[in-house]
């Protein structure tokens, strides 16, 4: 189906660039008008706000900027520091990613991010989103930058109809016709108007379109059904996941931990040993046969939830105490005042929460 602009391209981008230089949100990773954008700056923001909010990412990449002022800093940084300082942010392999990227561009390209989105596309943890969004806002390439709320705002300006996710190809396309295809339509200012534009304005529930520069043409609002906009296919329901996570203190008042496999979820992670965790969960038999060396393991009272993107986990926890001479392959011990020195996600740090209320 084509989709009629009732304004033109050109007038569409001279009205939003208008409006974003009076209402540009403040970031701090965002260059001052006028300024040059540092693509350190930008590239490690891109990073941080996939998949996370621009309120959450503020004090995690100011932090991030005092430890590691520079791309070389970031890239020299041991990988453990670095998962530390990203506790909470979630999405591990973003991290890992992030800093494996940092040294391919210390060691490749001279510590200079490339400029172009098929070099960016090269990097790791670089996706197409990313590459655009670096591409246009760091160095001001033309490039079509499509996020959540850039579809939001194309598919209630050209009133598209169909559902998400089925209509992301066409809400591309018509973001694509409407970006700037050269450097003086300011391609990085432009993709920036869109997405606060998007999360300001034309925001998911009740859009403020008395506000919007694109009001006079927008099919949507013309309609009156924006608020309808954009369709989206119903979610299937989470899967609910269960396990066993095994709390052993040894005599000394140490915790058992372990480091998790490099590939999988939450690769390289530091956790409470636990069984796998399936749908249908464990009997006490096969948990404890899963349990990291025989012991008289005892059931602590409440269990410890909690939401991965695909599924929902719910976990048990079984408790022991050992002598100091117990020996337990890959074991790392640390007591639990100290265990702010290792890099335990979020889920993590709820069982040694409950772990601690209840043993
Ligand atoms: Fe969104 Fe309303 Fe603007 Fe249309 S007029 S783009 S619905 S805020």
């Amino acid at each position: 189906m084509a989709y009629k602009i009732v304004s033109s391209p050109t007038a569409m981008r001279r009205e939003i660039l208008f409006w974003y230089d009076r209402h540009r949100r403040v970031m701090p990773w965002r260059a001052k008008p006028g300024k040059t954008p540092d693509p350190y700056h930008v590239w490690l923001s891109e990073i941080m706000l996939q998949q996370t909010t621009v309120a959450t990412v503020g004090p995690y990449f100011s932090r991030f900027l005092e430890r590691w002022p520079t791309l070389p800093d970031l890239a020299s940084a041991d990988l453990d520091e670095i998962l530390h300082g990203w506790q909470g942010l979630g999405y591990y392999a973003r991290a890992r990613n992030m800093h494996r990227c940092a040294n391919v561009v210390a060691t490749e390209h001279q510590g200079c991010f490339p400029k172009t989105e098929a070099e960016l596309l090269s990097l790791p943890g670089i996706g197409a989103y990313t590459a655009a969004a670096i591409s246009a806002i760091a160095f001001g390439k033309p490039a079509n930058v499509v996020d959540g709320n850039v579809e939001r705002v194309m598919a209630r300006f050209f009133a598209v109809e169909s559902p998400l996710p089925h209509s992301k190809e066409t809400l591309r396309a018509l973001s694509a016709d409407v970006a700037p295809q050269t450097v003086r339509g300011r391609p990085g200012d432009f993709a920036q108007a869109v997405m606060d534009l998007g999360a300001t304005v034309c925001t998911p529930r009740k859009p403020k379109c008395g506000f919007c520069p694109w009001q006079r043409s927008c099919a949507a609002h013309a309609a009156g059904n924006q608020e309808e906009l954009p369709k989206k296919i119903k979610k299937v329901r989470k899967p609910v996941r269960q396990g066993v996570a095994f709390w052993v203190m040894r005599e000394d008042g140490a915790l058992l931990l372990r480091r998790r496999p490099e590939k999988g979820l939450l690769g390289g992670m530091i956790e409470i040993p636990s069984t796998d965790w399936v749908e249908g969960g464990w009997s006490d038999i096969e948990a404890q046969k899963a349990a990291p060396f025989k012991a008289c393991w005892v059931p602590l009272t409440g269990s410890v939830r909690h939401t991965f993107t695909h599924f929902h986990l719910e976990l048990s926890i079984l408790a022991t105490r050992v002598k100091s001479t117990v020996t337990c392959p890959d074991a790392i011990w640390a007591t639990p005042d100290r265990l702010g020195e290792h890099a335990l996600p979020t889920v993590m740090k709820k069982i040694v929460n409950s772990a601690l209320k209840s043993a």
